[in-house]
């Protein structure tokens, strides 16, 4: 039996590396890092020192799984060619950088047609990939990961059947997955949030992508409601989702050994959020063993 992967999005202030102290402080084992700021196409060149305290400190921390999330500017369904050539050169850099780090997962937001129907843009995003991934040999270990949208505006990739077609046309498609955000999910009108609409998202899961090519989910529950297309994430049990969506996957074996990462709301300080979050999330697993040690709800 697997146990469950459980953690958040972390800050790298101070190095990508600070990200896993984070991580172990809420007794986590899995964590989401940027490996240079988001808000910039490129980053400075990978520094070394961070890496290798990266390689000691991740198991010394116990930190059994990490992800990166590539930078929100990249839009490789752009119809613009120089945008979509500085976005394919983008992620790139971004499979390059975790590719160092030893990390074996990027996850992309898609992309969005701006106007050029959702075809175009499904056909854009397949060819960026195979020049991406003939220009990176190298990263070929390093997998992108799609992510489930909630389809705002004109984004592509709200649905199972649209993420099948976008790898349909992938040459190399062993060096994609997906990643299922569940705030997404319920906007993009999947409602799992009872046991038939949980039934009927994994069989569609099933019939369009696969569920191994699941790698990884984001746990966050949505401020808006099924169906809306709106990205707004709030914290587990506070939303539209509630507990019982969640407690669904936590509970089924399929998923055992997929990393589930919070990208809930923090302050400042990070007082206590992602703990909070993880502890009500800890307290919907059924066999406690699943749980990494510190997330155990104390025996009393
Ligand atoms: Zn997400
Ligand atoms: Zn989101």
């Amino acid at each position: 039996m697997n146990g469950l992967k459980l953690g958040a999005h972390m800050s790298i202030a101070g190095g990508v590396s600070n990200a896993l102290d984070s991580a172990a402080a809420v007794q986590s084992n899995a964590v989401q890092v940027f490996t240079k700021n988001n808000r910039q196409w490129f980053g400075p060149p990978v520094n070394e020192e961070d890496v290798a305290r990266w390689r000691q400190q991740m198991p010394t921390l116990a930190v059994e799984y990490a992800v990166s999330h590539a930078s929100y500017l990249i839009n490789l369904a752009s119809p613009q060619d120089p945008l979509w050539e500085k976005s394919q050169r983008a992620h790139k850099d971004e499979l390059q950088r975790a590719h160092a780090y030893g990390i074996p997962h990027v996850v992309l937001h898609p992309g969005a047609h701006t106007g050029s129907g959702e075809e175009a843009g499904i056909a854009r995003i397949a060819d960026a990939l195979n020049r991406i991934h003939a220009a990176t040999p190298e990263c070929a270990d390093t997998l992108t990961l799609l992510e489930l949208t909630a389809g705002q505006g004109t984004t592509l990739g709200y649905s199972f059947e649209q993420l099948a077609q976008i790898i349909e046309k992938v040459e190399e498609k062993e060096r994609v997955g997906v990643c299922v955000d569940t705030c997404h999910a319920l906007a993009a009108g999947y409602d799992f949030r009872a046991a038939k609409g949980y039934t009927a998202m994994m069989e569609t899961i099933a019939k369009t992508i696969g569920v191994e090519r699941v790698k990884c989910w984001h746990f966050n529950d949505s401020k808006f409601g099924c169906g809306s297309r709106k990205d707004r994430h709030t914290h587990i049990g506070e939303g539209e989702i509630g507990v019982e969506g969640f407690r669904f996957i936590l509970n089924d074996p399929r998923w055992d050994g997929i990393p589930m990462l919070l990208e809930t709301p923090k302050e400042e300080d990070n007082d206590g959020n992602d703990a909070r979050n993880l502890a009500a999330l800890a307290a919907l697993v059924e066999e406690i063993e699943r749980l990494p040690f510190g997330l155990r709800p104390q025996q009393q």
